[in-house]
């Protein structure tokens, strides 16, 4: 992938560089509205990235310019300090595909970025997995579009004459819809598919004489429009232009999805942070339901990481999140609360019942292979019910005052309600 850079700072423009070009990608820096627009004419370039003020003009003229030329499908993303709403809107009515803020410009996020934005030659492969639909008045257009869409391997279409066949056919990730036909005008047919699809890609087909009413359907929603009779090179083109908006938008939003996850997440364990276990903790407590909390701290963790090293030390912690995992099962959640912490939620169940399930889990944990010579890994439970308290901070503080009974009575042992050492006299250090 080719990046033009239309930006004035040095600094800046070494920045995206240096990102631009540890991912593969080419780079070219600009620093007008000129200079960007003789370099798209020139050719190759798949993403512009741009500041907002320029040489001889801002961005936004840039960018409405672009818009109405032959470039107008080529991503932009506007580099910019302001983060509000109103510029936000503006700069998506202009047809900016996303923006990244000053902040962001630090090295390991836009190498981030980068990454996830897709390499040409993909597009087609992604055109050849898409379901495509052509409606087309005139069987000769149907022809023309079959044959360009054959010859690049694009098989999995279906022509129409009628539009009701087409809804009939159900739905597609890929309109080419013709603007003039007799039933129904393309508008019309636009709406609909807009409205029934807001995902799908449409791209609007006319004779160059209505390139007035072509132009106008990017109103109405079309991602595209191309005049007739086509020219090949340019159909293709086209198509693979609203092809990877559609892809770049899945893939910033599968990548959001994805971040959304991590930060629900503690990245040494995988298993869930303290704020997503209290947060599911608050959730369940909000019924009527039992609900069981298990607080588990490994036993004598510092020991194991004096004497066997940190990375020795987080194995320790992997396994033993991954053990508890697996031994709770559907039963119920577990997070890494902290440390060498563990917290297990499970609704619909008692002290008792947890009790059990702690028993059977710390009794997994002395028999799991440690990778530690001689040596094995133990746990302390501590459980509490909602007869120790309806709210979050009553029932963890329950769980944890026995999470301590449990570690001053010898560690390696579970204490409920109904175990708990009637005296700590006996108390080690
Ligand atoms: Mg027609």
């Amino acid at each position: 992938m080719d990046i033009l850079h239309v930006e004035m700072s040095q600094f800046f423009s070494r920045v995206i560089e240096n990102a631009a070009r540890s991912e593969g990608y080419g780079y070219a820096n600009v620093t007008s509205i000129a200079q960007a627009m003789a370099a798209l004419d020139a050719g190759g370039v798949d993403l512009i990235i741009t500041a907002r003020i320029l040489e001889d003009g801002n961005s936004e003229t840039m960018l409405t310019s672009l818009m109405q030329g032959p470039h107008r499908n080529v991503p932009i993303i506007v580099v910019t300090s302001d983060d509000s709403l109103e510029n936000r809107e503006r700069f998506f009515s202009l047809g900016v595909m996303d923006y990244l803020l000053k902040s962001d410009l630090v090295p390991g996020k836009l190498t981030q970025y980068f990454s996830l934005i897709g390499r040409g030659g993909e597009l087609l492969d992604a055109l050849r997995n898409m379901r495509v639909a052509v409606l087309d008045d005139s069987s000769m257009s149907l022809r023309v579009v079959r044959s360009i869409f054959h010859s690049h391997g694009v098989k999995q279409c279906q022509y129409f004459q009628e539009s009701e066949e087409m809804f009939k056919a159900g739905d597609f990730d890929l309109y080419i819809i013709d603007l003039v036909m007799p039933k129904r005008s393309g508008e019309e047919v636009l709406l609909q598919v807009r409205t029934m699809n807001p995902r799908s890609g449409i791209i609007m087909v006319s004779a160059s004489s209505n390139r007035v009413s072509l132009a106008h359907t990017l109103v109405l929603g079309a991602d595209d429009y191309v005049s007739k009779p086509f020219d090949a090179q340019d159909f293709i083109t086209r198509v693979k232009g609203v092809v990877r908006q559609m892809v770049l938008l899945q893939k910033i939003e599968e990548k959001g999805r994805q971040m959304e996850e991590m930060a629900k997440r503690d990245s040494l364990t995988g298993l869930w942070n303290h704020g997503s276990i209290h947060e599911y903790l608050h959730g369940c407590l909000e019924g009527d339901e039992q609900v069981a909390v298990l607080l588990f701290d490994l036993d004598d963790f510092k020991s194991i990481n004096d004497t066997f090293g940190h990375q020795s030390g987080d194995s320790v912690l992997m396994m033993t999140g991954k053990s508890l995992r697996d031994g709770i099962g559907p039963a119920g959640e577990v997070g890494r609360y902290g440390g060498e912490e563990f917290m297990a939620v499970l609704p619909g169940m008692d002290g008792e019942g947890a009790a059990e399930i702690a028993e059977a889990l710390l009794e997994h944990l002395r028999q799991m292979p440690s990778g530690l010579k001689e040596r094995q890994i133990t746990c302390s439970c501590g459980v509490a019910d909602v007869r120790d308290g309806r709210v979050a901070p009553e029932i963890v503080e329950q769980a944890d005052a026995r999470l301590y009974m449990a570690k001053s009575a010898g560690k390696d042992q579970v204490v409920d309600r109904n175990h708990e050492p009637s005296s700590l006299a006996s108390e080690e250090g």
